[in-house]
C-alpha cells in the first residue's frame, strides 16, 4: 500500500465521521479512496478501475467527467456565484430552470420550490401539504402516510416518512402524524399469492389506513414509484393503478418521491408518467444535476400552487441555498444534454431493453431467487432456496450475530471484481449511469456473474 494512501486513510479515520457507516468496521478495513471518474468508471487511489453500476448514489446519470457541466458551474460562478430567492428577489438560472422544469414535468405541474437535497425536498413536502390544507380551512388534515421500508432521506421529517426501522430507532422517530402502510415487495412478503393479487392487496392497505386514521385527518400519501434504497422494489403491475383509484376516491394528496426515478432513470423524465399516476407533488434531487452539484426541489401541481399563490400570505419556509445559481446552471445544462443527445429515447429503446435481457438471465444462477429490472434500476435476490425464497439467515446461516451477510459478502467480492453493486440485506442492486453502452453492459453482466460464482464458493466454505 502506498504511503499517500496510508496517510489519507489515517486522516480520514482521525477526523471524518461518515454517513451510514459502521466506524469500527471502517477503521479495521480502511476506506477506499476514490480519486477520479470518467464515463461509467471510477478509479481508486491504488489505480483500480471500477465500473460504477450505482451511479455514485443513484445520481451521476450522465456519467463522470462531463466538461460541459463543470463549465456551466464555472461560468455561473464567475457571473453571479450566489444570490437568494427570498424577499421578492430571484436570478436568471433559477427562473430559467423553473420554466424548463415546467416543460419536462408531467402535465399540470408548472411550479417548483427549490432545495439543495432530496431530504430538504421531503421536509418541504411535509410543511407544504399541511400548509395547503390549512389554507383550505382543513388544518386537521395533518397525517402523512408513508410505507414500510421506504427511503425519503435523513432529516427528521425524511427519516420519519421513510419506513426504515433502523433509522426510526435512532432519535425517537417517526415524529407525530406520520404512519406507515405495507410495501409492494412480493419477493419478501408476497407469500403464496401471485404478484398481481399481492399488488392489489398491498394497495388496499392505503384505504384501510385512511379509514383507520379518518379521512378528515389525512393530508397525503407519499411513495417512491420504485423503492430505491429499500432494494429496487418494483411493484406488481396492479399496484399503482389501484393506489391511484384509492387516491381519486378520497380527498388526499399524492406525493411521488422521484429523487431516484426522476430525470431519465426509467427512460422518461419522470416515473409518474411511466406508471400513469397523477401526483400533486413530486420531490426530486440526485439526477437533476447528475450529482455534479447539490440541488433538489418539489414540483407542485396547479391545484396546490394556486392555493399558495392565490390565498396570499407567506409560506414561511426556505433555505439559504434554495435555487443556488451554480446548481441551477448545472441542472439546465444537464437537461439540455439529455435532450440533445436523446438520452431518454436511447435508454427506452436500446439501453434498458438490452440490460433487461441480460440481467434477467442471472436468475438462472443457483444463488438467485429473483432477478428484476425496470429502466436502469435492477435487483437480484440472493437466497438459500430458489423455490421457497428462503433466506440464508432463516436457514441459520449469516444470522444477525454474524459480521457478514450473503449480501455484504457479495458486495465486497463485487468490488474486488471491479464492479460497484450495492447490497440491501441480501438484495444486490444496480442503477448504472444512463450513458452506459452495450459493451459496458456486457462487462457489468460478466462481472456480476463472476461475483455470484465467487459468492457461492465463499458461502459453501463457511
Ligand atoms: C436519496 C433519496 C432521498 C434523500 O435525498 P438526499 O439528497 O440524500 O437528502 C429522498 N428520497 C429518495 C427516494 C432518495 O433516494
Amino acid at each position: 500500500m502506498n504511503e499517500e494512501l496510508k496517510s489519507l486513510q489515517q486522516k480520514d479515520k482521525d477526523h471524518h465521521l461518515h454517513p451510514f457507516t459502521d466506524h469500527l468496521q471502517l477503521s479495521e478495513k480502511g476506506t477506499r479512496v476514490i480519486t477520479r471518474g470518467d464515463g461509467v468508471y471510477i478509479w481508486d487511489s491504488e489505480g483500480h478501475q471500477i465500473l460504477d453500476a450505482m451511479s455514485g448514489l443513484w445520481c451521476v446519470n450522465l456519467g463522470y467527467g462531463r466538461k460541459e457541466l463543470a463549465q456551466a458551474a464555472f461560468e455561473q460562478m464567475e457571473e453571479l456565484p450566489y444570490y437568494n430567492n427570498f424577499f421578492q428577489c430571484t436570478h436568471p438560472p433559477a427562473i430559467e430552470l423553473s420554466s424548463v422544469l415546467g416543460e419536462v414535468s408531467p402535465k399540470g405541474m408548472d411550479h417548483v420550490f427549490f432545495t439543495s437535497s432530496g431530504s430538504e425536498a421531503i421536509d418541504t413536502v411535509v410543511r407544504m401539504v399541511r400548509y395547503y390544507w390549512s389554507l383550505l380551512g382543513k388544518p386537521d388534515k395533518k397525517i402523512i402516510l408513508g410505507r414500510n421500508n421506504a427511503y425519503h432521506g435523513s432529516t427528521i421529517a425524511g427519516a420519519s416518512l421513510g419506513g426504515m426501522s433502523g433509522m426510526h430507532a435512532q432519535g425517537d422517530l417517526p415524529i407525530p402524524n406520520i404512519h406507515h402502510i405495507q410495501q409492494p415487495y412480493w419477493f419478501a412478503e408476497g407469500g403464496d399469492l401471485d404478484k398481481d393479487t399481492f399488488g392489489k392487496q398491498v394497495a388496499n392497505d392505503l384505504e384501510r389506513a385512511i379509514k383507520e386514521h379518518g379521512i378528515e385527518n389525512i393530508a397525503g400519501f407519499i411513495a417512491e414509484p420504485i423503492q430505491g434504497a429499500g432494494g429496487v422494489i418494483i411493484p406488481p403491475e396492479t399496484y399503482w393503478p389501484e393506489v391511484q383509484n384509492i387516491i381519486d376516491r378520497y380527498e388526499i394528496l399524492l406525493i411521488a418521491d422521484e429523487v431516484i426515478t426522476g430525470f431519465g432513470r426509467l427512460g422518461d423524465w419522470f416515473a409518474s408518467s411511466v406508471y400513469e399516476i397523477k401526483p400533486d407533488l413530486i420531490s426530486f434531487a440526485k439526477g437533476v444535476t447528475s450529482g455534479y452539484l447539490p440541488l433538489g426541489g418539489v414540483l407542485v401541481n396547479n391545484r396546490v400552487a394556486n392555493a399558495i399563490i392565490d390565498k396570499g400570505g407567506e409560506f414561511a419556509h426556505g433555505f439559504t441555498y434554495s435555487g443556488h445559481p451554480a446548481a441551477c446552471a448545472v441542472a439546465l445544462k444537464n437537461i439540455e444534454i439529455i435532450e440533445e443527445e436523446k438520452i431518454l429515447d436511447e435508454v427506452k429503446s436500446k439501453t434498458a431493453p438490452y440490460l433487461k435481457e441480460e440481467w434477467l438471465k442471472l436468475a438462472d444462477h443457483p444463488l438467485v431467487g429473483e432477478a428484476r429490472i425496470k429502466g436502469l434500476m435492477g435487483a437480484i435476490e440472493l437466497c438459500a432456496n430458489k423455490e421457497t425464497r428462503e433466506r440464508f439467515s432463516s436457514e441459520g446461516r449469516f444470522t444477525s450475530l454474524d459480521e457478514i451477510s450473503a449480501g455484504s459478502l457479495c458486495r465486497d467480492l463485487s468490488i474486488n471484481n471491479g464492479l460497484v453493486m450495492r447490497a440491501v440485506g441480501d438484495t444486490m442492486i444496480i442503477a448504472p449511469p444512463l450513458i452506459i453502452n452495450q459493451e459496458q453492459i456486457d462487462e457489468l453482466i460478466s462481472k456480476t456473474s463472476k461475483t455470484l460464482d465467487d459468492t457461492l464458493a465463499a458461502i459453501n466454505k463457511t
